[in-house]
């Protein structure tokens, strides 16, 4: 079968990391292919994007259409529900300590692809290709992708993002770096009675994080509840009444009455990193290249500053009239981004087995940790500042401390 016109990037995979890449691609000119992979089946998870990823977004001219459909996360609060011996103060966040007008904001899972997509189906200058990808094969100045339906499709550059089981990722024979943990999510979403005030509140638990996050409309709200797999068993089995009591109970009723919204499901830990982002002419994002713990809301964020890395490094190439899937364009990929892939898990990992230890002075130094963060503004400041993944402005606070 003859191939199809050459693309300078094709992009793998239709979640929202290969979504965001394929229009920020565009949005600077690149020729791009964006093979979307099989229809999928709904998905009633919600995703937080702090500030930094909305501002990429934003630069991919996307955020307008999809803020419309999410929660602003104004304030965030932390509450220690360990009843161990060091217990930690309670810490709220808040945006405008940083001149922020949110930390954030939470969208429905669905919600979030779905608008994506339709704004990808009205771009006509993208060829959208709803088949899979079957094999590929490396050449000097090109890769020819087979497709499961269709004429094979031709690229300087292959941006896999095709997920935690990434086709592209295991044909390069890139390995991953793993490490599973004794601890599943537990997710599901309720309406209640008293409303969150853009507040989202993380409990935090012997066996991980309990964290209500704000939905649109002020009555709703998802959960991501961290616990063992016995409990998660146990979540998962409960009639909708007998899980919203436990929620509510597990929630200590500061939103009121809850009432189970259809969909749950439950996700066993794991961390997960490419031992290399990128094989000649791919480069790997998204859960393509890192799977993390849903802890502190990072996984997708750190598939976004994936995205408008390469998406940057594509469009300088091409404007230089350079190879866009050269060597040297590789290399800085990988540079721009281990780094803070790495830095992440690392923080997320030891934020995960703080919670976890059984070891008294790690509770102890991590309430002292809270207590100072409670008391000293520039400290709570500056790492809400890194939180976010951006550069939120200093406050007159900051200059006066
Ligand atoms: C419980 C939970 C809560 C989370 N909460 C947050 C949060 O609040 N904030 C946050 O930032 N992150 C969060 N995450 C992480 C976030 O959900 C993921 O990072 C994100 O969904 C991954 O998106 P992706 O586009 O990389 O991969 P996916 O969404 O998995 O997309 C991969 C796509 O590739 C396609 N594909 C597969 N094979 C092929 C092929 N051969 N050819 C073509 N296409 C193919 C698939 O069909 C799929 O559409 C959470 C994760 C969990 C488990």
């Amino acid at each position: 079968m003859p191939a199809q016109k050459m693309h300078d990037v094709a992009v793998i995979g239709a979640g929202p990391a290969g979504l965001a890449t394929a229009l920020g691609l565009l949005s600077r000119g690149i020729s791009t292919a964006l093979i979307t992979g099989p229809e999928r089946v709904a998905d009633h998870r919600t995703t937080a994007l702090l500030d930094g990823s909305v501002r990429i977004l934003e630069a991919f001219g996307v955020w307008d259409q999809l803020e419309k459909n999410a929660a602003p996360l104004r304030d965030m609060r932390i509450a220690d529900a360990s009843r161990r011996l060091f217990r930690a103060p309670e810490v709220t966040f808040r945006s405008a300590e940083i001149g922020l007008d949110a930390f954030g904001y939470n969208l429905e899972n669905d919600v979030l692809r779905n608008g994506l997509l339709e704004i990808a189906q009205e771009k006509p200058n993208l060829t959208l290709l709803r088949t899979s990808v079957t094999g590929l094969e490396i050449g000097e100045d090109v890769v020819t992708l087979s497709l499961a339906e269709g004429a094979p499709v031709r690229a300087r550059l292959v941006a896999a993002a095709d997920g935690r089981s990434s086709f592209v990722r295991q044909s390069a024979g890139i390995s991953l770096r793993s490490h599973a943990y004794p601890q599943v999510a537990f997710t599901t979403s309720v309406s209640h009675t008293r409303p969150h005030e853009d507040i989202s509140t993380e409990f935090h638990t012997p066996t991980g994080p309990f964290t209500l996050v704000p939905l649109p409309g002020g009555y709703r709200s998802s959960i991501v509840c961290v616990v063992d797999e016995k409990d998660a068993k146990y979540l998962m089995s409960l009639d909708e009444e007998a899980l919203a009591r436990e929620m509510e109970r597990r929630a200590s009723s500061i939103l009121g009455q809850f009432k189970v919204i259809k969909g749950r499901g439950s996700f066993p830990l794991a961390a997960e990193t490419a031992v290399s982002l990128v094989a000649p002419r791919i480069a790997l994002l998204g859960e393509a290249a890192h799977i993390m713990p849903p802890i502190g809301a990072q996984g997708l964020n750190l598939g976004l500053r994936d995205a408008a890395a390469l998406v940057d490094l594509v469009a300088r190439a091409a404007a230089n009239g350079q190879d866009v899937g050269a060597p040297e364009l590789l290399a800085r990929y990988e540079k721009a981004r281990r780094s803070d892939i790495d830095n992440l898990m690392r923080a997320v990992d030891l934020l995960n087995r703080s919670l976890l230890t059984g070891l008294v002075p790690v509770h102890g130094a991590r309430g002292f940790g809270m207590y100072l963060l409670d008391r000293v503004g520039p400290l709570r400041r500056a790492l809400m500042r890194a939180g976010v993944g951006g550069k939120a402005g200093n406050t007159p606070a900051d200059h006066a401390a």
